[in-house]
């Protein structure tokens, strides 16, 4: 993720990523009480771009606020912010990874301190470019009545790294999760659509964290006439779906082949899927100047 040369953006100035210290009497090290975001940026025919950066800085306050972080960052700084740190890193097509922590503080009270990092790094397709195997996990999502769902905290991802591990150590590329009502609520990192008789479908929000590919891949099924629906549904209608596919900043578009071995009908190259994967691909790379013209 860094070498000797790698720069991060900190409270406001640039250091070197191996020069720069963490307390280890964080409230967020020890009990995840930090929030997060993962954002990409590609190079586009005449610029990089910051894929929907001001929506995921956005999230990222409301995260914070949400668990009662002080947020006190301007977001269209730390836009900029993201710019400059890619361009000091060289980099075009990569992973930004802003966090914002707490520390010192071993009480369970409100932060003492708070920071803001920013790192980024070159990453490939988070969950490779082949159909994913899926299982359906033992663990469910967390209640909304025990934690801020919406929000993308530290923590939650125990969750996320438990489900991921159960389903590698049973031989599956990724799980699926389920709500803590049985409901199919969402992948580990990644939001959940099927299709079936030619429309979409995908869990509604309230049980899940807001995605922003999912609210791009919604904008996208728009303009080319694909019908959407969300709601609450449950695993057992999965049996007669045509296709799926998971969405996420990290892995993007990328097709589902088979549910605990229980394969979708139809090939990925006749999904709905592959056609959203492909517009999304190509909305990513155009350059906001590009964008700006298409919405005049
Ligand atoms: N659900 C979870 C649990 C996630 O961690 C992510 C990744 N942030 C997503 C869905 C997809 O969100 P986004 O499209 O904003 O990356």
């Amino acid at each position: 993720y860094y070498n000797n040369n790698t720069q991060i953006y900190l409270d406001g100035t640039f250091v070197k990523a191996n020069e720069s210290v963490t307390d280890l009497y964080g409230q967020t090290l020890h009990y995840g009480y930090g929030v997060f975001e993962g954002i990409r940026a590609y190079a586009t025919e005449n610029d990089t771009r910051v894929f929907k950066a001001k929506e995921h800085y956005d999230r990222l306050k409301n995260s914070a606020e949400l668990i009662n972080i002080p947020f006190k960052y301007n977001v269209q700084e730390l836009v900029d912010a993201t710019y400059k740190l890619l361009e000091k890193n060289n980099l075009t097509n990569a992973y930004v990874r802003p966090l914002v922590f707490c520390d010192p503080n071993m009480s369970l009270a409100r932060p003492n301190k708070v920071s803001i990092m920013i790192c980024a790094w070159e990453w490939g397709a988070y969950l490779g470019d082949k159909q994913l195997r899926l299982t359906v996990s033992f663990y469910c999502r967390p209640h909304p009545r025990s934690i801020k769902i919406e929000a993308k905290v530290c923590g939650h991802y125990v969750n996320s790294i438990l489900a991921t591990n159960e389903a590698k150590d049973k031989g599956y590329d990724e799980a699926l999760l389920l709500d803590s009502d049985g409901y199919l609520a969402e992948g580990p990192g990644a939001n959940f659509f099927f299709e079936k008789n030619g429309v979409l479908y995908t869990p509604q929000l309230g049980n899940i964290l807001p995605g922003i590919t999912r609210a791009t891949v919604l904008e996208l099924a728009e303009k080319l006439r694909i019908e959407v629906k969300q709601g609450l549904y449950k695993p057992e209608v999965l049996v007669s779906a045509d296709s799926a596919f998971y969405c996420g900043t990290a892995a993007e578009v990328i097709g589902i082949e088979s549910i605990d071995e229980k394969k979708f009908r139809k090939e990925w190259k006749d999904s709905l899927g592959l056609k959203l994967q492909e517009a999304y691909s190509e909305f990513v790379r155009k350059s906001e100047k590009t964008l700006s013209k298409i919405h005049a």
